[in-house]
């Protein structure tokens, strides 16, 4: 690339024409990218921030990629986002740490001429959003649904089946998305009256868990086991991710009580250990370094001044428009198909032999 790209590409605005070696539309193989992630709730987290660096700088890009705070987190992040603006990212990638808190940040990343792409986790009420990226995640609310089904029949081939339903925190966008995927399986069984949630609470917000912490979660099983299961047995529980789901183990586990059927997703090294030893019943596989891949692949269309591939324009309203998105497929895994689900997964295919 020549200098003269370069100068004429430096400023913080997209510029729509581009230097001379930028093509039309697009912007400088070198820009910067900037990605801002929420806190470590989940080691996918963990995973997503280094995938991003090395994934960017392979593909010849300049990245910034940060962490919001485990406290200040909404703070943390509107700040990041600003400070990505101001250096003039072409691309910013957001990982929300709440939804509906950063309007104003992809305002103003839009004013600059940068593209803002949502990464997991969707970005309501703006219209200044350009793409979402993620795993289906009405399908991983039904998987986990179905799977807690499936596992509470296998081991009591008769129910009533009695269960507690515990969704993740209220500024996801994803806590709703997979529990209604959840319910969506649930509901009917309940209505029939085969399964009954011991505790009554079937509301998302009874059952939420503010900022995805395991703390959270044992507190709450721990209040109903003390409020609900004095004698009587709990089948089963929906737990949306793994890092809950060892939690509500812990509790139940204290309490002297056998371990239901827990579900749970992310495919953690914990969960998997705990999944081969017969504990928690099952994850899901969102391979994150295909949601990474996928996201910078948009970076690459952006940067060549083409349209990104999406897959759904119909699924993410996010109160201000249809959001067009690219979805990839979640997988159910339990002890039967962990050998196969993580056949090419380095880290965790080692902990699947027997
Ligand atoms: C992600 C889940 C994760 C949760 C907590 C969600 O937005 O989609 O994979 O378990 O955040 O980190």
């Amino acid at each position: 690339i020549s200098m003269l790209a370069l100068t004429a590409c430096g400023g913080g605005r997209d510029e729509e024409t581009g230097g001379s070696d930028a093509p039309a539309k697009g912007f400088a193989a070198n820009s910067l990218i900037g990605v801002a992630l929420p806190a470590k709730t989940s080691e996918n987290w963990v995973l997503a921030g280094d995938l991003f660096t090395n994934g960017l700088k392979e593909a010849g890009f300049t990245s910034d990629v940060q962490y919001a705070g485990a406290s200040t987190t909404v703070a943390d992040q509107q700040a990041q986002i600003t400070a990505m603006v101001t250096k003039g990212a072409k691309v910013i990638v957001i990982g929300a740490t709440d939804a509906a808190q950063l309007s104003t940040q992809v305002a103003a990343a839009h004013q600059a001429g940068a593209k803002v792409i949502a990464y997991d986790r969707l970005i309501t009420n703006t219209p200044d959003l350009d793409y979402y990226v993620a795993f289906d995640n009405f399908k991983v609310g039904q998987l986990q649904g179905q799977a807690l089904l499936d596992g509470m029949k296998a081991k009591k081939p008769t129910g009533p089946w009695t269960i507690e339903l515990f969704s993740g925190s209220p500024d996801d966008n994803n806590a709703g998305v997979f529990f209604n995927g959840a319910m969506d399986v649930l509901k009917p069984a309940i209505d029939k009256g085969d399964v009954v949630v011991g505790s009554k609470q079937t509301e998302v917000k009874q059952t939420a868990i503010q900022g995805w912490k395991a703390e959270g979660a044992q507190a709450r099983m721990d209040q109903l086991l003390t409020s609900t299961y004095g004698s009587k047995e709990l089948d089963g529980v929906l737990s949306p991710n793994d890092t809950l789901a060892r939690a509500i183990i812990t509790s139940i586990k204290g309490a002297g009580k056998k371990v239901p059927v827990v579900t749970g997703q992310d495919s953690e090294v914990e969960s998997i250990k705990s999944i081969m030893a017969g504990e928690q019943y099952m994850t899901i596989n969102k391979d994150t370094r295909t949601l990474v891949k996928e996201t910078i692949n948009m970076v690459k269309a952006l940067q060549a001044g083409n349209a990104p591939q999406v897959n759904d324009q119909k699924s993410y309203n996010n109160g201000s428009k249809v959001v067009d998105t690219f979805l990839l497929p979640p997988v159910a895994v339990t002890k039967a198909n962990a050998a196969e689900a993580y056949a090419n997964d380095p880290k965790l295919a080692p902990l699947t032999k027997a």
